[in-house]
C-alpha cells in the first residue's frame, strides 16, 4: 500500500516558533508560565509541561515571573494588565496573527463596523475582537443573515477559516452592505494545507488526518477531506487507527493539523505501514 504524506503536514511556522520559544525560555528561566495551552494538542502540552512550562488559566494565577503569550494572540486588556504588573512578557504571537490585529484596527479607523468570520470563543477570535469596539463575530452564513443592516463594514477572518465558509458569508454580506471591505486574513499555511488535503483526498483511496479533536484547523482539514473522499478518518494518535479502514486500499494519504508535532505524524505513518504489512 502506498502512503503519501502531505508535504506540509503538521506544525505551521507560527506554532513551531512558539513551541521553540517556550522550550528555550523554560531552559533559560527554569520555569515559564504560559497563559493557556500553547497549541490545541494534548501531547505537545504534556511535553512542554515536562520541560518546565506551566499553564495558568489567567494572569491572576501567574506569579511575578516571565509569562509566555501564545501563537494565537492575546487580548489587548491582558497585555495591559501584564504591563501594569511589570511582568516580563515572552511574546509567542504569530506574526500573521499580529497582522490580523493591525488590519482590523485599520478597518475600524476607517469608520467601519467590524465583522470577524470565526469560531465563537476561539482564543484567536477573542484576541482579534479585543482590538476594536463591539465587533460582530460570525461563524456561518445563517449568522450573517441575522446581522442588522450596516452601511460601512470591514471584514477579516480567523487565520484558519475554511475559504468556502468565508466566501459564503461574504456572499450574504454583499446583499446587505453598501460599502464592504474584506481583507483576506486566512494565513498562507492554512490555504496551502487546505489545498494539499483536497489533492490528497482525490488521489488516494483512504485519507488519515492526524491531530487533536480540540483543534479547529485539524477538524476543518478532516471535513474538507470527507467532502471529497468518504474514507477520511481523523486520529489523535496512532492508537486510534483501525485495520478495517484500509481494507482493499491501494493508497493512503496522510496529513495533519497545524498543531500536530512531527513525532505523532511519524508514529501514525509507521502504524499504517505495519497494518498494511500484517
Ligand atoms: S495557523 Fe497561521 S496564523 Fe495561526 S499560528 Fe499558524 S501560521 Fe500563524
Amino acid at each position: 500500500m502506498h502512503i503519501e504524506l502531505a508535504k506540509h503536514a503538521g506544525y505551521c511556522f507560527g506554532v513551531r516558533e512558539a513551541v521553540k520559544l517556550a522550550l528555550e525560555s523554560a531552559a533559560r528561566h527554569g520555569a515559564v508560565h504560559m497563559l493557556g495551552d500553547i497549541v490545541h494538542n494534548e501531547v505537545v502540552v504534556a511535553q512542554l509541561a515536562a520541560a518546565g512550562v506551566k499553564v495558568v488559566r489567567n494572569l491572576e494565577e501567574a506569579p511575578d515571573a516571565p509569562v509566555l503569550f501564545r501563537a494565537h494572540g492575546t487580548p489587548a486588556d491582558v497585555w495591559e494588565a501584564a504591563g501594569a504588573r511589570g511582568l516580563e512578557i515572552l511574546d509567542g504571537t504569530c506574526p500573521l496573527v499580529s497582522k490580523i490585529h493591525a488590519e482590523v484596527r485599520e478597518l475600524a479607523r476607517e469608520g467601519r463596523a467590524i465583522v470577524i468570520v470565526g469560531d465563537h470563543g476561539h482564543d484567536e477570535v477573542v484576541g482579534i475582537a479585543s482590538q476594536v469596539e463591539q465587533p460582530y463575530v460570525v461563524s456561518s452564513p445563517a449568522e450573517a443573515e441575522e446581522l442588522p443592516r450596516l452601511r460601512r463594514v470591514g471584514v477579516v477572518s480567523q487565520s484558519t477559516q475554511l475559504l468556502e465558509n468565508v466566501a459564503a458569508i461574504l456572499n450574504v454580506l454583499c446583499r446587505k452592505v453598501v460599502d464592504l471591505r474584506f481583507v483576506n486574513t486566512i494565513c498562507f499555511p492554512t490555504r496551502r494545507n487546505q489545498e494539499e488535503i483536497r489533492e490528497l483526498a482525490e488521489r488516494n483511496d483512504v485519507v488519515v488526518i492526524v491531530g487533536s479533536f480540540t483543534s479547529a484547523n485539524t477538524k476543518r482539514l478532516t471535513s474538507i477531506g470527507a467532502t471529497i473522499n468518504t474514507r477520511t478518518y481523523q486520529v489523535a494518535t496512532a492508537a486510534d487507527l483501525q485495520a478495517e479502514w484500509f481494507a482493499g486500499a491501494q493508497s493512503v494519504g496522510v496529513s495533519a493539523g497545524a498543531s500536530t508535532p512531527d513525532e505523532l505524524i511519524g508514529a501514525v505513518v509507521e502504524r499504517i505501514r505495519a497494518l498494511a504489512e500484517a
